[in-house]
């Protein structure tokens, strides 16, 4: 029997505002444990909590920008259960009534199709604190620094298929969220974090199969390797005539396998009910309004405008606006240079290729939108060859020096000069005979040899087209 992955994910993203969701203490990370406290967020006896009106207003952008209906009225829910890093003994989260529904977004497939991928709810909640073990004492320590930090919990429809679906839905959801400037979406430091539902069914029916939730992926790819792993599982243990079990799975990213940690808890489990102490979140269409004008240019249509815009093709569009400031540096570069295409070319290639391979991100490159833009327009105007730009560009990421500098201090103009391109022509003709007859008696692919050789000749300095040119001539 064949069967089909039914996946959803549950994306917690803590919001960038600058206190917490029901004090006014800081949200900033890295501080020393139990700096960033206060009664409430401790959760004494007999302190009330007072809503953070940004955390209100960062839920409905992410909701307005994944096309949800934001609820009118709203409110905040207790979720019952003890954990020593959650000193109320509950989290105030939402429940029946959460700030934003029925959205949805969309996500580019490897093979450039689009998909739409709904998302059922997006609820605000309190985030619990941090337990550090210590192995050596043996003691586990409770920092409550992170205690309070607002949360939006983004929960998606089961309609994800495959792992590499479920990467493009995070990739997609964290982009909108940078783009709205309302997370930083920092897997490493904890502040984007998903849980994914996955369980499996005979091909073409539409019964769910029972589902194991796979908790605190912190990477992309353990998203992806966690459910590839828990898809094949399923499949075994039904194959050997077995029944999948409700179950909380955690990922083991060293062993690359999942372990069973706990039975699934249900919704009835945690005894929610409305939280007493807040009141209803009441937003009218004005407030609404104001937060839709405010949204600024979302990934997909900025990726719609790159291609109109720019003439590049969607590949290139979709790799330039997956992140805010990688497009901001594009556009920089490209109103300056007139060929957005050389533009997309060495962002793409040469800029992300040495970002990369030093594991830095846009915002830390060495080498900065308009010195990128000087470059180029100095391929543009001819000055120098592209082989050459490649030195130059290198010699700008070592040295932080101008490129118009490093030409002129290197000496690397190109040569344009006719004659002094065909001397070096006529060297290379004169010592190549046997490759000159071999290209005369019709192989064609032999004008690479030539060119390059003339590059060598000419230390790269000579343009291209003209080499390409005057070897054509002479080799007739
Ligand atoms: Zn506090």
């Amino acid at each position: 029997m064949e069967f089909e992955p039914v996946i959803g994910l549950e994306v917690h993203s803590q919001l960038k505002t600058n206190t917490k969701i029901f004090c006014s203490c800081s949200t900033e990370f890295g501080a020393d444990p139990n700096t960033h406290v206060c009664p409430v967020c401790l959760g004494m006896p007999g302190v009330l909590p007072v809503l953070n009106k940004t955390v209100v207003e960062f839920a409905m952008r992410m909701g307005l920008a994944t096309h949800c209906t934001i609820s009118r009225r709203s409110r905040f829910a207790r979720k019952n259960y003890f954990y020593p890093d959650l000193p109320k003994g509950y989290q105030i989260s939402q429940y029946e009534l959460p700030i934003a529904e029925h959205g949805h977004i969309n996500i580019t497939l490897e093979d450039g199709t689009t998909k739409r991928i709904g998302i059922t709810r997006i609820h605000m909640e309190e985030d619990a604190g941090k337990l550090i073990h210590d192995p050596v004492r043996p003691v586990s320590l409770v920092d409550y620094n992170r205690t309070g930090t607002p949360l939006i919990e983004i929960v998606s429809e089961p309609d994800i298929r495959s792992p590499e679906e479920a990467g493009a839905y995070l990739r997609q959801i964290r982009s909108i969220l940078r783009y709205l400037g309302i997370s930083d979406g920092n897997m490493e430091e904890g502040s984007f974090r998903c849980d994914a539902n996955v369980s499996i069914r005979p091909k073409g029916t539409e019964t769910f199969g029972t589902r194991a939730e796979l908790k605190n992926l912190n990477s992309f790819k353990y998203v992806e390797s966690a459910i590839a792993y828990e898809i094949k599982r399923q499949k075994a243990v039904i194959a050997e005539g077995g029944k999948v079990v409700q179950e909380t799975r955690l990922w083991d990213s060293a062993k690359n396998r999942s372990n069973s940690m706990r039975g699934k808890e249900e919704a009835h489990d945690y005894r929610y009910f409305p939280d007493p102490d807040l009141v209803p979140i009441v937003i009218d269409d004005a407030w609404i309004a104001s937060v839709r004008q405010s949204l600024p240019e979302l990934p997909e249509a900025r990726k719609e405008r790159f291609v109109s815009e720019y003439g590049l093709p969607l590949y290139d569009a979709e790799v330039l606006t997956a992140a805010k400031e990688l497009a901001d540096y594009f556009e920089d570069c490209a109103r300056i240079v007139e060929n957005p295409k050389l533009v997309s070319n060495w962002v793409m290639g040469t800029l992300l290729g040495l970002l990369n391979a030093e594991g830095k991100t846009i915002e830390q490159s060495p080498v900065s939108s308009s010195q990128l833009a000087e470059l180029l327009a100095l391929i543009e105007a001819d000055v120098i060859s592209g082989k050459i730009a490649k030195t130059v560009f290198d010699e700008m990421v070592k040295s932080g020096k101008a490129p118009k500098a490093i030409v002129a201090e290197k000496g690397l103009v190109q040569v344009t000069d006719e004659s002094a391109i065909e001397s070096a022509v006529d060297q290379v003709i004169a010592a190549n005979p046997g490759e000159v007859e071999k290209f005369k008696a019709g192989n064609a692919k032999l004008m690479g040899f030539f060119v390059g050789q003339v590059m060598k000749e000419t230390k790269g300095k000579a343009n291209p087209q003209i080499v390409n040119k005057l070897l054509a001539q002479k080799l007739k």
